[in-house]
């Protein structure tokens, strides 16, 4: 018998933990992932019953709401963690950073960290491993380099588990190989863009690049506050590829991002885009390069996407009261942030002037919109069951909804944190 656990990430987006278990006797973990509540205190998804049933983690990429709990299996076990090489180079930049800001309300430390990057088996797309009786295959997701989408093979039938994933093309990543999926019997699939499709990409592209080039001509300096993983190096390549004439700065923990992606050339769609926006934009070194960006008319891409610290605060702080600079949004905005704030008030916080700046909102998304979420799951003929993670409720029930209208006879879950679901008799 095989059952599935949401341990996290169920009726909520993010912080993804799974558990399946085979016979009560033993287990694996799809991703192990953090998310963070409204005074930024973070929280974990739930632990496993029974540690020493469970054989090893699979990590589908390195985004804090995947990788933020990997930690907790080596306080006093020592699970092994597989995933790619790259999402293990940049967890190590993650979770570093996570223990910096959140370490004192966290039950590891700096030592456990290292245990997890220790622990960590690189592996291959479309390799096939043996984790305790369970074999397990991955190939690419599309979402940000190195992330995948996994099939866990059992003799009842596959599994697949789609991570965050995405089958539009972007700079930085190709669209998912769907290629595995074909008799996953199971398909767990996330549902962030469970409600609505995206845009077109390249009419995206070409709108970003035209308004930042009027602003920056009109005399005003665009900041672009994005994540620094993925979302800042996919902005520099958009720029690259149409060979942007003005000057264009990356601050904060997107530098070391880009050095870790331009040492994985088979990991990036366009890593000539990628190797061109490193040698024609600046990184932003320290202080004195951040008041000369100030001083120069340009684009400056930094972190806090969603402006919640870091030196997006300080450029919003400097730029917001002039009507020549603007505020481009490229990323979500959650609840309770600065960024989603700005965007439905106008006012970064409650003492803050209202925001004078031009501010626009672009759908850079890498998550698959609600109609390719449906496609990804007819790659599969003979898929019975879906379930639906990694979604908000409202998400979730119009994604439910769809996939039971165009997929006949096909069960549709959409579970609870802690809820368990029998997969195989
Ligand atoms: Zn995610
Ligand atoms: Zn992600």
């Amino acid at each position: 018998m095989y059952s599935l656990k949401i341990l996290g990430g169920g009726q909520e987006v993010g912080r993804n933990s799974l558990e399946i278990s085979k016979d009560g006797s033993e287990s694996i973990m799809l991703d192990c992932g953090v998310n963070f509540d409204e005074k930024d205190m973070p929280r974990l998804p739930l632990q496993v019953a029974s540690p020493v049933k469970l054989k090893g983690i699979v990590v589908s990429h390195s985004h804090l709401d995947h990788t933020g709990g990997l930690p907790l299996y080596q306080i006093s076990t020592s699970i092994p963690i597989y995933g790619t090489q790259i999402t293990k180079q940049i967890s190590e930049l993650i979770l570093s950073d996570f223990l910096k800001l959140s370490g004192a309300m966290l039950p590891f430390e700096l030592r456990e960290v290292q245990k997890t990057l220790g622990n960590f088996i690189s592996l291959n797309y479309k390799d096939t491993v043996e984790v305790g009786g369970f074999t397990i295959e991955i190939t690419k997701a599309g979402h940000i380099p190195g992330s995948t989408l996994t099939i866990v093979k059992t003799e009842k039938g596959d599994i697949a588990y789609s991570g965050d994933i995405n089958t539009t093309e972007t700079k930085l990543s190709g669209p998912a190989d769907l290629s595995e999926v074909r008799d996953a019997k199971v398909f767990i699939i996330e549902g962030t863009y469970g409600k609505f499709n995206h845009p077109d990409r390249r009419k995206v592209e070409e709108d970003f690049v035209s308004k930042a080039k009027e602003v920056i001509e009109g005399g005003g300096i665009v900041l672009v506050p994005a994540f620094s993983l993925a979302r800042s190096q996919e902005i520099l390549s958009v720029l690259a590829e149409r060979n942007f004439e003005y000057d264009v700065y990356y601050d904060g923990m997107s530098k070391d991002m880009l050095r870790i992606m331009l040492q994985n050339k088979n990991e990036i769609n366009r890593y000539d885009i990628l190797v061109k926006a490193s040698e024609t934009f600046n990184p932003v070194r320290g202080w004195r390069d951040r008041k000369e960006v100030l001083r120069q008319k340009g684009l400056v891409i930094t972190g806090a996407g969603m402006l919640k610290g870091g030196a997006a605060v300080f450029y919003y702080k400097k730029i917001a009261d002039d009507k020549r600079n603007a505020v481009f949004m490229v990323g979500y905005q959650a609840e309770g942030t600065p960024g989603r704030r700005i965007l439905e008030t106008g006012m970064f916080d409650e003492q803050s002037p209202p925001l004078k700046a031009r501010l626009e909102l672009f759908d850079f998304s890498s998550h698959a919109g609600r109609d390719q979420l449906v496609d990804i799951i007819k790659h599969s003929n003979l898929v019975e069951k879906v379930i639906i993670v990694h979604s908000s409720i409202e998400s979730g029930k119009v994604l439910a909804k769809t996939i039971m209208e165009k997929l006949n006879g096909v069960n549709v879950y959409f579970p609870a944190e802690g809820d368990e679901i029998k997969l195989f008799d």
